[in-house]
């Protein structure tokens, strides 16, 4: 298979039309099999129920090329029930989770000329997402969906190496108590645009959401779980019903006990105790983990004592083995790694 002519060391985070892309509709109840398609855009009604009343959700997983030439992708069965999740809590059909890791390696093969060499720092982004597409005026479900996986290659999240960010804490909430902080639908993020878009201009690189409840716990960022170390080494992450249940938090949590041996913490964790941690990090699918050096609170700073050079040693050493496995340079946990080619 002949690579495409890309630059791949220079793409950043972007979207750049590949080949093929999967379609499946569902009417009168039922999915239809699925196709790939060439064709990259949606018709829809103007009135569809995505369009009207933000019925829509999606996923994001990565392929790339290990060490030893193969093209895979890590635990796209958790995206596939994770998106069940997500539908469910939406009133959108469920697309079959063994079809969904199917289409996701479909896709990816139609695709393979995109997914970047290894080593080159670069993977193929791939994005199932699902909405609500014939007309919708009255409030209710939509009573058609189209389920598509599209994918696209995108740079290392990191050129020249990751570096502690500063981040702030938020006035305003990412999610309510019993509300959809949980599931990945697209409008949890539409609603935390503004506040993003403030703190860049404020010179922040994210947001540390609180609880809506009683803003004294931590919750996560708009689009990435928290991790923390204290000082004697656990691993501690925080437990909330509006957190979405991180793929990269879920797989680290297990990394932090099986491979490093260090004690894991799920729990809720208190705005208070952050002073006291020895590292920091956020962590999600597109950059792995990214170190955390600074939280502002209104004018306060908390400093964790990792800095604002470089990794904490444990976040490397977490991201060194997360990032190993993936590559295939250390042995993965039964199914984690589905080969696509
Ligand atoms: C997607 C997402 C994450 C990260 O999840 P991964 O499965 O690790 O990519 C974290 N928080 C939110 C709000 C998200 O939407």
């Amino acid at each position: 298979m002949e690579k495409k002519n890309i630059d791949w060391s220079s793409l950043g985070f972007g979207y750049i039309k590949t080949d093929k892309r999967f379609v499946a509709n569902f009417k009168n109840g039922a999915w239809e099999e699925g196709v790939l398609t060439e064709d990259s855009n949606v018709v829809i009604s103007e009135c569809a129920g995505v369009l009207q009343y933000a019925q829509t959700c999606f996923e994001g997983l990565k392929a790339y090329t290990t060490e030893d030439g193969k093209i895979v992708c890590f635990r796209p069965d958790l995206n596939a029930s994770r998106m069940a999740d997500s539908c469910k809590r939406l009133q959108m059909p469920v697309f079959p989770e063994d079809k969904f890791v199917e289409a996701v390696v479909e896709t990816v093969k139609a695709n393979a000329a995109y997914v970047p060499p290894f080593g080159s720092g670069a993977t193929l982004y791939i994005r199932p997402y699902m909405f609500g597409s014939n007309p919708v005026i009255g409030v209710k479900p939509a009573d058609e969906y189209q389920f598509r996986i599209f994918c696209t290659p995108v740079g290392p999240y990191f050129k020249g190496g990751a570096k502690p960010i500063t981040i702030r804490v938020c006035d305003y909430d990412r999610a309510a108590p019993h509300g959809t902080g949980h599931i990945k639908a697209g409008l949890n993020y539409a609603m935390s645009l503004y506040q993003i878009v403030d703190a860049h201009e404020q010179g922040y690189a994210e947001n540390m959401y609180l609880d809506a409840a009683t803003r004294t716990k931590v919750e996560e960022t708009g689009g990435a779980n928290f991790i923390f170390i204290t000082k004697d080494g656990t691993f501690v992450t925080p437990k909330s019903d509006s957190i979405l249940p991180s793929i990269t938090r879920r797989s680290l949590m297990i990394v932090a006990e099986k491979y490093l041996g260090m004690k894991v913490e799920h729990r809720e964790v208190y705005f208070d105790e952050v002073k006291d941690f020895a590292e920091a990090g956020l962590c999600g699918t597109a950059a792995v983990i990214s170190p955390v050096g600074k939280i502002v609170d209104h004018g306060k700073e908390i400093l964790i004592p990792s800095g604002m050079e470089e990794m904490g040693p444990w976040t490397k050493k977490l991201y060194d083995t997360l990032t190993g496995i993936q590559m295939g340079k250390i042995e993965a946990p039964e199914g984690w790694i589905k080969e696509i080619m």
